[in-house]
């Protein structure tokens, strides 16, 4: 994952679309509200205890919780400049302080729909959230006053008697159950995980509405108390939600921070390698260089001057110059971009030379060699002196392995054609084996458990074998070792 994909609208929560248990949880949630709401209905009518001192706790938990969340939504806000997250801040916002939640629902939708979601620039964005705030204060103002100083101008709701609510009060409720409505059946077709939770809100305020409104004849009824607990439910799930969203998505951002972090130091650490790499190889000529340069100044400086020996003492000279710039040159092809020269290979005489080559190395070690060859490989295409060098690199380690151990020492040694026509080198050892952490670093550089190694071997091979369209993988051997296996492809069509 990069940087630019976690920091890509994509990852806010309004575009974010839901996964299939972020669904269920909400339909769950949608049903629980829903079951509570028809056990509700047939004792709606029943009268409770009078418990005024109910909605003032009420209304602070429902002002404080709102007002989370819309701080929590201008914040989501001024990260994605969603135009529709706005709306849905302020709506927040107004519903804290006058405790309706609908309108603002209605404007988030209506925003959403339009096809390219509008946003805000940078500069706008906290001068849109101060003029915003500002007007909703002043909105919610004006209408505590129009209910209290101008009470009078507006038509009475809780009739005198104190107990039952005015027959004029379903009309302002029927207008507000249809506007939230209408945005849960337009968030239907676009869908995101707030769209979702909004839905699930919705729903509980619709029911709210009826049972409190619509339902409940009496003050203090059963009815009357449900319809309190369901705004709690609307009140509180998109705190809820956004909350534990908002931890998820730092939970993701963290990780793709640290897998980050990772492949810039496996990056470094590829250049150490191709570093000590480069040291390793080309110290030799360059000491030899150096013997064989004083050798023929000592000469030079006899009297009379060795002439023969200052002769001699140059070509050896000019022989590790050349040796120097063969090596700087199979290090070029190694690490750089020019194409390998390939040729055609026979990885059954591959395999044959580098174990004669390592004959002695392997009969000192008392190792036993099986070699099973398969009878006719497709030839296959390849750098010889790399892929020799990755052969020699997992025998050599085969041998150095079994070295721990004081049972049987064999060493196996295969080629086969896969079903898929690919070609594979494989070398089998009965040393102590690999553990699955271990299968899991040896092919990263300076990666070693040997007092002299400098743990480059694999890595290179690895290298070398994908710069070969090919892999080089590990597994264990049964009852113990390791198995080492290369596979290359043949001869194909794009060569
Ligand atoms: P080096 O040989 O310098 O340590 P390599 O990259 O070739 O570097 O190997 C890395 C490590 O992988 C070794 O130190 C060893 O622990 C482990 N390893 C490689 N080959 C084998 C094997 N055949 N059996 C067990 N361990 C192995």
């Amino acid at each position: 994952m990069t940087l630019g994909e976690t920091d890509s609208p994509d990852s806010w929560l309004v575009e974010l679309p839901p996964s299939a248990r972020q669904s269920w949880s909400a339909v769950a949630v949608a049903g629980a509200v829903f079951i509570a709401f028809l056990a509700v209905i047939p004792f709606t009518g029943r009268t409770l205890i009078e418990l005024n001192a109910l909605f003032p706790s009420l209304d602070a938990i429902a002002f404080i919780t709102d007002l989370i969340t819309a701080v929590l939504l201008f914040a989501q806000f001024s990260i994605s400049r969603s135009r529709s997250l706005f709306v849905l801040a302020n709506g927040y916002l107004f519903t804290a302080l006058i405790l309706g939640f609908a309108a603002g629902l209605l404007g988030y939708t209506i925003l959403k729909q339009e096809k390219r979601a509008p946003t805000v620039s940078e500069t706008s964005a906290r001068r849109a959230i101060g003029w915003s705030v500002s007007a909703v204060f002043v909105l919610v103002c004006g209408l505590t006053w129009l209910a209290t100083g101008g009470v009078t101008l507006l038509p009475p709701i809780i009739l005198p008697d104190g107990r039952g609510l005015s027959s004029l009060v379903i009309y302002p409720i029927w207008f507000t159950i249809l506007i939230s409505a209408a945005p849960t059946i337009l968030l239907l077709t676009r869908r995101s995980v707030l769209d979702q939770w909004l839905m699930v809100v919705a729903l509980a305020f619709i029911l709210e509405l009826v049972l409190s409104g619509l339902l409940a004849s009496v003050r203090f009824g059963v009815g009357f108390y449900a319809g309190r607990a369901f705004s709690l439910v609307t009140s509180s799930l998109v705190l809820i939600i956004l909350l534990s969203e908002t931890t998820r998505l730092y939970a993701r951002l963290s990780r793709s921070n640290r897998m980050l972090r990772r492949e810039r130091d496996s990056k470094l650490l590829t250049l150490e390698a191709m570093a000590a790499a480069f040291a390793h190889e080309i110290k030799q000529p360059l000491t030899a260089i150096t013997f064989n340069g004083s050798a023929a100044l000592k000469f030079l400086n006899q009297t009379p001057p060795d002439l023969e020996e200052v002769e001699l003492a140059l070509k050896d000279t000019i022989v590790d110059g050349h040796r120097a710039s063969q090596i700087l040159d199979s290090i070029r092809e190694l690490f750089g971009k020019s194409e390998l020269k390939k040729e055609r290979i026979d990885v059954n005489s591959l395999t044959r030379e580098v174990l004669r080559a390592l004959e002695s190395d392997i009969a000192s070690h008392r190792i036993e060699t099986r070699v099973e060859l398969a009878s006719e490989l497709p030839p296959i295409m390849g750098h010889k002196g790399q892929l020799q060098e990755v052969i020699i690199n997992l025998v050599h380690n085969a041998i150095e392995a079994m070295d721990a151990v004081d049972g049987d020492r064999i060493l196996k040694v295969g080629t086969d054609l896969s079903a898929d026509e690919e070609i594979a080198v494989v070398v089998e050892d009965t040393g102590p084996g690999l553990s699955s952490e271990e299968a899991n670093t040896i092919f990263e550089a300076f990666v070693t458990t040997k007092s002299h190694g400098m743990g480059l071997g694999l890595a290179i091979c690895r290298m070398i074998v994908e710069r070969h369209e090919g892999r080089l993988s590990v597994s264990s051997a049964d009852p113990r070792g390791a198995i080492f296996r290369v596979t290359l492809p043949k001869v194909g069509l794009s060569h």
